[in-house]
């Protein structure tokens, strides 16, 4: 059953967001902000099953977000005990004992032409060059463990948060907004037989919410777009391996690091995320693979610090929604995908389909309208799935059975083509409104081991003294800049101390 004509239907006022992780309240946060005076907005959520606990790394365009609802960046961090992230330290992925660092800046300089990479490939040729990191000014800060807010955003940095502090500030926002919330079990999600919109939900304590748009943000439960409207997933295990964590806090023993850490091991990885209190750890793994006691000791075995609680058990499937608007429901966040946390893609995605749906809110729902917000998010999460998949199909490691499968399994053939592009030319295949930059590419792929076997010509239309001109003007400026900077934590706790 399709969105009927729109002059049919009266316009949409009452939105009900089911479920108050993230996703639900990212999404509180915006419509009530925005569309707030025409629209009333009700979060329904339970205390008692609570929310997922995990989340805590993010990627510069949370920045975006936070821009277009006009919050705070001090208040923010200073309510969720953030800290800076620059980047992610990739530790053993391409081989034990080899890391690379995947930054959120930009290297060098690019021609019209051609990228950077082009130009410091004939420098290395030439013995002119310096190491391709030497010329980002993230990774050097991230690497020296300094921050500081510069000029025209010439350090370009996302935040380590606490995901369930992360909730409570967005619900006080929310709720200052004019959002109303509503605690309580879903214990049936009640349709128009006739149509088979959603009508409302019914809560265990007796209550009725009804709405006549819905967003679905129950988390991998998908209560409404799965369970209710029926609406299919698309498993992508396997690309993906990897099917469950372990997460524990542990206490701080050190100043924060401005970056995550992701350390590979014999059937998955572990992230270390610092905050200003705590430190998040968790590992990631294929139970294909390992066994969850297994797991769970290599976790304990190799965090700092005393834990703050047991490691406690996540279980997932990497993939996405067949449709994640269908009728009167748009899904949000793990009900509508999850690509997997090794690039924390989820919150960026959340708040892509928020964005995309406040760009599109209908007063009346019409079928190009969702065909078409179907289509970009599709479009968006492939890209991200591809770029995801790519560190783990391109490694040297072939020390255990789990990185050996990595190796050997078929990829999808837009990334194929990807790797292709870059090995043979050194060019990277960007579109445009793809999350992730080409810089992020060259990066990872070059981290990764992929070496391209030529540059672009118009890397030769340099002499030798003006390429090394060019190059040590760059790293000049670079190590210049650096010594300006601060220590990261003496920078945030005079910037943004926790309360
Ligand atoms: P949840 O947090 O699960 O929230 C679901 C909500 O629905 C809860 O409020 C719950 O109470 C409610 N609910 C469910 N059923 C009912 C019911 N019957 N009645 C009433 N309420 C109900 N993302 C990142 O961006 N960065 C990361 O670093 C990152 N790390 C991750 C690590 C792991 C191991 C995993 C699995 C995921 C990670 N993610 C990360 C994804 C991250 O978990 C999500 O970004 C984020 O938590 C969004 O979750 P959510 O709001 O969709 O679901």
């Amino acid at each position: 059953m399709h969105a009927t004509a729109a002059s049919a239907q009266a316009p949409i006022r009452r939105v009900v967001i089911a479920g108050g992780g993230t996703a639900g309240w990212m999404a509180a946060a915006a419509l009530s902000r925005t569309l707030g005076k025409v629209l009333d907005v009700t979060l329904v959520e339970s205390d008692e099953i609570g929310t997922i606990g995990v989340g805590e790394a993010t990627i510069p365009t949370l920045m975006t977000f936070h821009r277009l609802l006009g919050i705070g960046e001090q208040a923010f961090m200073a309510q969720t005990q953030g800290t800076i992230k620059l980047g992610i330290n990739f530790e053993s992925w391409r081989d034990v004992g080899r890391d690379y660092f995947h930054s959120f800046g930009l290297t060098g300089t690019d021609h019209w032409t051609a990228g950077f990479q082009h130009f410091w490939m004939r420098g290395r040729e030439r013995g002119l060059a310096g190491a391709y990191d030497d010329y980002c000014l993230e990774l050097k800060a991230a690497m020296h463990g300094r921050f500081a807010h510069l000029p025209k955003r010439k350090l370009n940095y996302a935040y380590h948060l606490d995901a369930s502090l992360y909730a409570r500030f967005l619900r006080r926002f929310s709720e200052d907004n004019g959002a109303r919330r509503v605690e309580g079990t879903i214990e049936d999600v009640l349709t128009d037989p006739a149509t088979g919109f959603i009508t409302g939900l019914q809560l265990g304590n007796g209550t009725r919410v009804d709405g006549d748009f819905f967003i679905d943000c129950t988390g991998f439960r998908a209560l409404l777009i799965e369970k209710t409207l029926g609406v299919g997933f698309e498993d992508w295990s396997h690309w993906l391996f990897n099917d469950r964590a372990f997460a524990v806090p542990t206490a701080t023993v050190r100043d924060a690091v401005p970056y995550t850490r992701s350390i590979a091991g014999d059937a998955g990885w572990q992230w270390r995320i610092p905050l200003q209190h705590r430190v998040g750890n968790g590992i990631v793994y294929s139970s294909r693979y390992i066994e969850d006691d297994q797991a769970r000791d290599t976790l304990l075995s190799s965090i700092e610090g005393a834990p703050l609680r047991e490691p406690f058990p996540v279980r997932f499937r990497p993939g996405q929604r067949e449709r994640c608007w269908e009728r009167n429901c748009v899904a949000l966040g793990l009900s509508a995908s999850f690509i997997e946390p090794l690039e924390s893609t989820t919150i960026h995605l959340i708040q892509r389909g928020i964005i995309h749906l406040m760009q599109t809110f209908p007063r009346t729902l019409s079928q190009p309208d969702i065909d078409q917000y179907n289509m970009r998010m599709a479009d968006e999460l492939q890209h991200a799935r591809d770029f995801v998949i790519l560190h783990f199909k391109v490694t040297d490691r072939q020390d255990t059975p789990y990185w050996r499968d990595c190796r050997a399994m078929a990829i999808p053939d837009s990334l194929r083509h990807r790797i292709d592009l870059f090995r043979e030319t050194g060019r990277v295949f960007h579109v445009p409104t793809e999350l992730f930059a080409e810089n992020s590419w060259i990066q990872v792929m070059m981290g990764q081991g992929i070496h391209p076997l030529q540059y672009h010509r118009s890397a030769d239309l340099m002499g030798d003294t003006e390429l090394k001109g060019f190059l040590d003007g760059i790293s000049g400026d670079v190590e210049r800049t650096l010594r300006q900077l601060p220590p990261h934590m003496d920078y945030v706790r005079s910037y943004a101390p926790a309360a």
